[in-house]
């Protein structure tokens, strides 16, 4: 296998010929981010002093998280335990993100993947829950958030996808319809606010070595990487902070043309020409 250079990791990325991304004080909200992709993009936010509102199900992994955060970056890091199928549920992230901070600038959406297995294995309520978790999050959220961006004339919103929407993944046709769905969703809205100063964006991963990877290998991690690496020009799996990096640089000043984008984030995994 092909020896390739790990990426710079956050702390190293502060050092001094590091680009400032202009986004310090702004306020995120950070989906999903107890761990995995969202905690990375949480982590590379709050490096660039983006106060931060996560959320997740589970409190305690949350709050560890946020601890976590507040501690290495010094910001400010709110923990809003929250379902993101649950529309209520999402209403009071919102709420408690304004009340505390007092406005929202940048919107990441993120959240758990859809079962795997084929077509004929899912009936109607897989379907309709893969729906309201992959695809009604992500318009609910958006629909609270562009009020309070629009306001400001300035906003970033970024949805993290996945390489489906390139290259459509076997058995995972709930990922691979639904994916393209937000993207058709992104573009669309990038086109109607791109001159208001908010861009929509999404982020595509290739295979990122966080839990849901390594689940797939009954959690060994080794095993993930060597398996993970196959097929991959880069050769080997993502790690977490390539996924936050990426889009922290989405939430820059400096990104404020790209829009309507999708980033793939996947060492060349996807070999299409698009
Ligand atoms: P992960 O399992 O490491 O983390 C998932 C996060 O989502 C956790 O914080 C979990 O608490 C949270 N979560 C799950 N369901 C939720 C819900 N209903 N409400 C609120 N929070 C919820 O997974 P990950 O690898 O970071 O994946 C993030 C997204 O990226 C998923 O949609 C996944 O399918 C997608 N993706 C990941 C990869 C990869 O290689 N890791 C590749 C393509 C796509």
């Amino acid at each position: 296998m092909r020896k390739f250079p790990y990426a710079w990791s956050v702390d190293q990325l502060k050092g001094e010929n590091c680009m400032d991304l202009g986004i310090r004080d702004r306020v995120a909200i950070v989906c999903a981010s107890s761990k995995g992709i969202g905690k990375a993009a949480a982590e590379a936010l709050g490096q660039e002093g983006v106060k931060l509102a996560l959320c997740a199900r589970h409190a305690e992994a949350l709050e560890a998280t946020a601890t976590e955060i507040r501690s290495r970056s010094g910001v400010d890091v709110l923990a809003i335990p929250t379902d993101l199928r649950d529309g209520a549920a999402i209403d009071a992230l919102v709420r408690q993100t304004l009340s505390h901070f007092g406005r929202l600038d940048i919107l990441v959406n993120n959240t758990g993947g859809p079962p795997p297995g084929p077509f004929e294995q899912h009936d109607d309520a897989v379907w309709q829950a893969a729906f309201e978790s992959l695809l009604l999050s992500v318009v609910r959220l958006t629909r609270l958030a562009l009020p309070e961006m629009r306001r400001r004339n300035w906003g970033r919103i970024v949805t993290v996808t996945s390489t489906a929407v390139k290259q459509p993944i076997t058995n995972l046709v709930l990922s691979n319809s639904l994916r393209a769905a937000v993207t058709g969703l992104s573009k669309s809205l990038a086109n109607e606010v791109s001159g208001e100063g908010i861009t929509v964006n999404t982020v595509a991963p290739g295979r990122i070595l966080t839990d849901r990877l390594k689940s797939l290998h009954e959690g060994d991690e080794a095993a993930t990487r060597i398996d993970g690496a196959r097929g991959v020009p880069a050769g080997r799996v993502g790690e977490p902070r390539d996924m936050g990096t990426t889009i922290a640089y989405l939430c820059s000043e400096q990104a404020g043309y790209i829009t309507g984008s999708t980033i793939q984030v996947d060492g060349g995994l996807v070999s299409g020409l698009l």
